[in-house]
């Protein structure tokens, strides 16, 4: 039931019942009948003519005699007597309408309204005349169901009055008794105006001949005889032309109501169409044909003699249209981003063409340009840079998401050529954007995903997950591997496992030995996370920290990282020598306002001297805001804790970062490292590192030593201290203990 609620279609129809059923949109009938007749006029049939009696009021029932006497012997067809007589107490007068009545024939038809004024209801009084007037003729009740401001709209073709049936005025007029319902409905289209009146006057005068009647219907009508009743299109009119109106609408073949809710139906049944329609073509046919059911249809049908009701199908209409123009509305707000680009979900949410692929490029630094950028050019930013991707790759459309993501869907090539696409798309980067008066030197990188068939929103996930990993790696391309999608429930739910590991201790710290070469004694560790998950097996850090960053649980994990860190710290000092421990520090964390804080709060409450704390930052793109990241570092430097810069030359601008970034400590990564033996030039490299960093006053660790020529290469360039698999593996605490212990008495280098 919620779900039928939620569609338009379904609430729509809804609505329209209950409107149908409380009479709600009955204005909206009576503004369209109205509306309708006003403009759709017939003239009145020639054969029904209506005689003034009013206008011969003051010759009393003398003159009412005369004029009945008159007429009876014009020969008309039939007379309809729809008037009071003036029985005027002169009693050789009403003597004289006595005897002109008595002498009317069998087609005379006594016509009778309502006292209350026309309106035809059950309590409705009437008044019969007198049987020693109407002698066996016949009598017919002029009586109408009308609107919520009386415009007559059908009548019974019977009344019952004291237990006698009496046929109404429309019926005797056209001789039609019955239909196929117990209501008919007049055919408003006739012109009251058109109606031949004659004055009872220029009749007695001879002003008008009499033969004028011969053959015809003629009503004797008293003027006089107002009527609240209202005729559509037209208001208050003359009480015979509504019973004109009726004789005409009997005299066609077929009077029936179809009733609203069969226009209802034919509406719905066409907004169901046109809302599943796969094509603009079909939807706007099927809406096309609603706006002619709901407007022409029902006037074409009444011409026929089907009367259908069209305010519940255009309530119908009206509801559906309105739920599905703010529907559009919220999209176009949701689907467009601040840059006036559409967003990432409008692209997850539209289908995509057989055979593309999704590409996302994530541009670095956005953030730090837009910090840059005054509020106006943020924008001009984002398009400028949409147009450079669109230019380079012909997509006509560019998804922007703010936070620096750029989408589009490319031909699916076959792979080598979508990559060697994508870099020469990377090589328009290369010249600098320029914004207003500001020049941005920027770099992109692309996720993508080629998992054809896939929902959209997925792939468009995919493709940015991949974008952000392009990112953080410093790598050009990312492709997303179909095998990853099975990984998506892990992924999402990963926040509440990380909690749930470090509370049963899934979660732990190893500590990797750092020997000082000098002195050939473990000088410190390195404490580097492990989860040995309880089904899938030990995670490799690097696997879920990426994880952790995206699920924003890498604060939480930093934290219980430095803690746990600081306890085994504390537990090897308590040995007595100085004992160094280094913790890593997320890229993702360093900008973060809290970070200093926090550290020092930790610091403090575990009451350790921040000098025997290094931590081990990493360059990367994924550091948003390098200002605020340098600003962090150096006031943890000035709380005492010791800064390394961390797997040293694979950085994005490791050169710029040691400038800008006043450290203690350099550590050469280990893709180096283990290539100095073979490789002249690596070990040029690092050779001359050493000596950079200690012309800086910097400690150098060397990590990933695997062996012991490696080892001795580096104690000949004058690196300080050491590290890798050849002198310790990443171990759980007690055994790192041990070997700590067991370091003295051991041979430099000997595991
Ligand atoms: P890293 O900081 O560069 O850590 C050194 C990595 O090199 C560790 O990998 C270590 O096990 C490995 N390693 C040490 N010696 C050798 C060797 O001789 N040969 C080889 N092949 N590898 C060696 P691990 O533990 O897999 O950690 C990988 C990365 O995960 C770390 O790189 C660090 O960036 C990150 N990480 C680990 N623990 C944490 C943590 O608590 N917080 C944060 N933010 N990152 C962490
Ligand atoms: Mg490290
Ligand atoms: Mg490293």
């Amino acid at each position: 039931m919620r779900r039928l609620l939620r569609s338009p279609l379904w609430l729509a129809l809804l609505l329209a019942l209950a409107d149908w059923a409380t009479g709600f949109s009955d204005p909206v009938a009576h503004g369209y009948w109205h509306a309708v007749y006003k403009n759709w006029q017939n003239a009145a049939p020639q054969s029904i003519v209506v005689v003034n009696v009013g206008d011969i009021s003051d010759l009393g029932s003398a003159g009412e005699a005369r004029l009945i006497d008159l007429v009876r012997s014009s020969k008309p067809k039939n007379l309809y007597l729809d008037s009071k007589f003036h029985f005027d107490k002169i009693s050789s007068d009403d003597a004289k309408l006595r005897v002109a009545l008595d002498k009317l024939g069998q087609n005379t038809v006594f016509v009778i309204r309502p006292l209350n004024n026309n309106h035809f209801i059950e309590r409705d009084k009437f008044e019969i005349p007198d049987q020693s007037l109407i002698r066996n003729r016949r009598v017919a009740v002029s009586a109408w169901q009308d609107n919520f401001i009386w415009f007559a709209e059908s009548a019974p073709y019977w009344v019952e009055i004291d237990g006698t049936r009496y046929p109404t005025f429309s019926t005797e007029l056209s001789g039609v008794h019955s239909g196929l319902q117990s209501l008919y409905y007049p055919d408003f289209s006739v012109d009251p105006d058109t109606i031949p009146f004659i004055s009872a006057r220029a009749l007695l005068d001879g002003r008008m001949p009499s033969a004028a009647l011969a053959g015809k219907a003629v009503v004797l009508e008293a003027s006089g005889q107002e009527s609240s009743l209202r005729y559509f299109g037209h208001g208050t009119v003359t009480p015979a032309a509504f019973d004109i109106a009726g004789a005409v609408a009997l005299s066609r073949p077929i009077n029936v109501n179809l009733s609203g809710l069969a226009m209802l139906a034919l509406v719905f049944a066409l907004l169901y169409w046109g809302h599943g329609a796969a094509t603009k073509r079909t939807k706007w046919l099927a809406y096309s044909l609603v706006l002619v059911a709901v407007l022409p249809l029902p006037v074409l049908l009444r011409g026929m003699g089907l009367i259908a009701y069209p305010d519940a199908a255009m309530f119908c209409a009206a509801v559906f249209a309105s739920i599905r123009i703010w529907q559009k509305r919220i999209k176009r707000v949701q689907h467009t981003s601040a840059s006036g680009l559409p967003n990432m979900l409008a692209l997850s949410n539209s289908t995509l063409p057989v055979g593309c692929d999704v590409v996302v490029a994530s541009v670095a630094r956005y953030e730090e340009m837009l910090a840059t950028l005054p509020r106006e050019l943020h924008g001009e930013c984002a398009r400028q840079i949409a147009r450079r991707i669109a230019v380079g790759c012909g997509a006509t459309e560019i998804y922007h998401s703010d936070g620096g993501h750029f989408a589009w869907t490319e031909e699916a090539r076959p792979l080598d050529m979508q990559l060697s696409h994508l870099e020469g798309l990377r090589a328009l980067f290369a010249a600098p954007l320029q914004i207003g008066p500001h020049t941005f030197d920027t770099n992109i990188h692309f996720g993508l995903d080629r998992n054809e068939g896939v929902e959209t929103a997925t792939r468009v996930n995919s493709a940015l997950a991949s974008a952000n990993e392009a990112l953080a790696n410093g790598r050009a391309i990312e492709l997303f591997e179909a095998h990853r999608l099975a990984e998506a429930p892990w992924e999402l739910s990963l926040h509440a496992r990380i909690d749930e590991g470090l509370r049963n201790g899934d979660i732990w710290l190893a500590f990797q030995a750092q020997w000082d070469i000098a002195t050939n004694r473990i000088c410190g560790a390195e404490a580097l996370i492990r989860w040995n998950h309880p089904t899938r097996g030990p995670i490799a850090p690097n696997a879920f920290i990426l994880q952790a960053e995206r699920a924003g649980r890498i604060d939480a994990l930093t934290y219980w990282v430095l803690d746990q860190a600081i306890t085994a710290a504390q537990a090897i000092n308590a040995k007595g020598e100085r004992f160094q421990m280094s913790v890593n520090l997320s890229g993702q964390m360093v900008d973060k306002p809290d970070l200093v804080r926090n550290f020092a709060e930790i610091a403090a409450r575990r009451g350790i001297d921040p000098h025997l704390i290094t931590v081990e930052v990493t360059e990367t793109s994924t550091m948003g805001n390098r200002a605020a990241a340098v600003h962090n570092l150096t006031q943890l430097r000035q709380l005492g804790f010791r800064l390394s810069i961390d797997d040293f030359g694979t950085g994005e601008a490791s050169l710029a970062y040691l400038a800008d970034l006043p450290s203690d400590e350099l550590k050469l990564d280990r893709r180096f490292v283990a290539r100095i033996v073979d490789s002249d030039r690596e070990r040029a490299i690092v050779a001359s590192t050493i000596g950079l960093a200690h012309a800086l006053g910097q400690t150098v660790v060397a990590e990933g030593i695997e062996d012991a020529a490696t080892l001795a290469l580096l104690r000949d360039m004058g690196c300080d201290l050491a590290q890798g698999f050849y002198l310790g593996r990443p171990q759980p605490f007690a055994v790192f203990e041990r070997e700590y212990d067991a370091s003295g008495l051991r041979e430099f280098g000997r595991v």
